[in-house]
């Protein structure tokens, strides 16, 4: 049976290389593991096992990605490089870093930041813009880059509430939470996607209905980094638009990233349904694709004779591909 292809709106693919690698730590000891693994990065590197993660990711079923790039112009060209080698869509959301990080990761201004940005796209990437976070970008660099976004009509991507001391943090600094910041720097809109959102506030979550914006959730990556529980039922109540990415690439299979999702939603809940099996293979596929502004990305193909899909009928699909499958039911059209 074929259908849309599903849409990983959320890649660091190089952190693919940490997989079994990095337990044991929480999760800002994690990112130190991260940051080792990021300085070591070369064009060469990125172009060879970008590859290798996008095949495995077009293999799992996901054919288009965003990755959030934050290693550099040059390797930025190379991951779009390894996208086309592996035939997988790519929307390249560059990230933009102000301060913290690694010396790589950050441009000495945002106009440089936006100069990087014009770059890629005169050389024909799709380009999403991406205030790495509230904790990377000053304010004024927000004001600018959503700014940017809009009049250009470009998606923007921003992690957000993925963990308390950020919020901290941004209360500290501004005396707002991080939503609330990118509401008042413009950077919240119908193109805007927050990636994470775990700990937000119900009045960040009415902030992003009331914009228009989007939420992307990586429920594995969350897992497994101590994240939280996204806060599906809130979410949805709001009718904001939920997608999911692979993130840390810890895993790559979206049948995963959807069963944990609503999963959640169900210990939360305490109740099952919270999301029906159609909608959450809508999340999976085409409201990732719209987070990216994708029109047009491969179908995929749900292999009926699979022994893990034995005994369905047809109307059953869906929730027998969400909760009784996983990736290896799937391949690229
Ligand atoms: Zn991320």
């Amino acid at each position: 049976m074929r259908l849309p292809g599903f849409v990983n709106a959320h890649s660091h693919a190089f952190q693919r290389a940490l997989r079994g690698r990095a337990e044991g730590g929480d999760f800002w000891a994690w990112r130190e593991s991260m940051l080792s693994l990021a300085g070591e990065q070369t064009t060469e590197r990125v172009r060879r096992e970008y590859a290798a993660v996008y095949r495995e990711m077009r293999a799992a079923g996901y054919t288009a990605v965003g990755e959030f790039h934050y290693l550099g112009l040059d390797e930025a060209r190379a991951a779009a490089e390894a996208a086309e080698e592996a035939r997988i869509g790519l929307v390249l959301l560059l990230a933009a870093y102000g301060r913290g990080g690694l010396d790589r990761f950050r441009q000495p201004s945002v106009a440089d930041y936006l100069e990087q940005v014009e770059r890629l796209r005169a050389d024909g990437v799709a380009v999403g813009v991406a205030p790495h976070s509230v904790r990377a970008c000053p304010r004024g660099w927000l004001d600018e880059l959503g700014r940017y976004a809009d009049a250009e009509g470009l998606v923007l991507h921003v992690h957000a509430d993925e963990q308390p001391r950020e919020i901290e943090e941004c209360l500290a600094e501004h005396g707002l939470r991080p939503v609330e910041l990118l509401a008042e720097t413009g950077c919240l809109g119908p193109r805007t996607t927050i990636v994470h959102g775990t700990h937000a506030s119900d009045r960040e979550l009415d902030l992003l209905a009331e914009h228009g914006a989007r939420v992307c959730l990586c429920p594995t990556t969350e897992a497994n980094l101590g994240d939280g529980y996204a806060p599906v039922e809130r979410l949805r109540e709001r009718g904001i638009p939920l997608c999911i990415g692979s993130d840390s690439n810890v895993r790559i299979d979206p049948l995963e990233e959807l069963r944990e999702l609503e999963g959640i939603a169900r210990r939360s809940a305490l109740r099952r349904n919270v999301v029906s099996p159609d909608d959450l293979l809508r999340i999976g596929g085409p409201e990732g694709a719209a987070a990216l502004g994708l029109a047009a990305w491969d179908d995929v193909e749900a292999d009926a004779s699979h022994p893990s899909l034995a005994g369905v009928d047809g109307p059953d699909l869906a929730a027998a591909l969400v909760f009784g499958c996983a990736a290896d039911v799937l391949s690229p059209v």
